[in-house]
């Protein structure tokens, strides 16, 4: 049985891994149970850089399986901004409600046919050794509304609209994310090749 470490200080993003990984068989723990956990830097310049580097450093480190991500967000209009920096897009001090104003700000007088946008959640598996074993992306894409809306998710989740549903994630809650959110379409292809992985050890 495949014992999982996932790679992420942050505790909504853990809570939705947690859960798209449930029933799954994978034995799951995450950083804050293991004191003795680095900090990985994100120094790299795009999601698939930043997922190797939270996921082989920190499985080198601990001598564990880990499971990493890096996720984000690219609007069109901004030249696919904030991307890799979505977490600091306001600055290093960046809260959620910060970042959502400055986008807010940078996209004011964009009209609604201009506002598209995509999620992307790269996702790597790294051996104890450091060795990249599984990598895998997914997208969700939708649109930025002109005021947030909504306090469920986290994020950018307010501002975020599925034009189907006419609602932001912050309005559709967690059922909603399950079925749609980059993080659940990653993670749904991850997990075919991920039980094989974990058969064999
Ligand atoms: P990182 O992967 O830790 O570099 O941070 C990802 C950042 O992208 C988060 O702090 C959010 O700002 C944004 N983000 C990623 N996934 C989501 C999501 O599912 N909802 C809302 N914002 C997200």
């Amino acid at each position: 049985m495949l014992d999982i470490v996932l790679g992420s200080h942050n505790a909504k993003k853990l809570v939705e891994l947690r859960d798209l990984l449930a029933g799954s068989g994978i034995c799951v723990s995450s950083l804050a149970e293991i004191p003795e956990a680095i900090e990985v830097e994100e120094t790299g310049t795009s999601f698939v850089e930043n997922a190797r580097l939270k996921a082989t450093e920190q499985a080198r480190h601990l001598g564990r399986w880990v499971l990493a991500e890096d996720s984000g967000l690219s609007v069109d209009a901004l030249g696919g901004r904030p991307g890799v920096y979505s977490a600091r897009y306001s600055g290093p001090t960046a809260t959620d409600a910060a970042n959502n104003r400055k986008l807010l700000e940078e996209l004011q007088g964009v009209p609604a046919e201009d506002r598209s946008a995509f999620y992307t959640c790269q996702l790597c598996l790294s051996d104890p050794d450091g060795e990249v074993r599984l990598e895998i992306s997914g997208i969700c894409r939708g649109q930025i509304a002109t005021a947030e809306a909504g306090a469920h998710g986290f994020g950018y989740d307010p501002l975020f609209l599925i034009p189907e549903y006419h609602r932001t994630f912050g309005e559709l809650g967690p059922m909603a994310k399950k079925a749609l959110s980059h993080r659940s379409r990653a993670m749904r292809l991850l997990l075919p090749p991920l039980q094989r992985l974990a058969s064999f050890h």
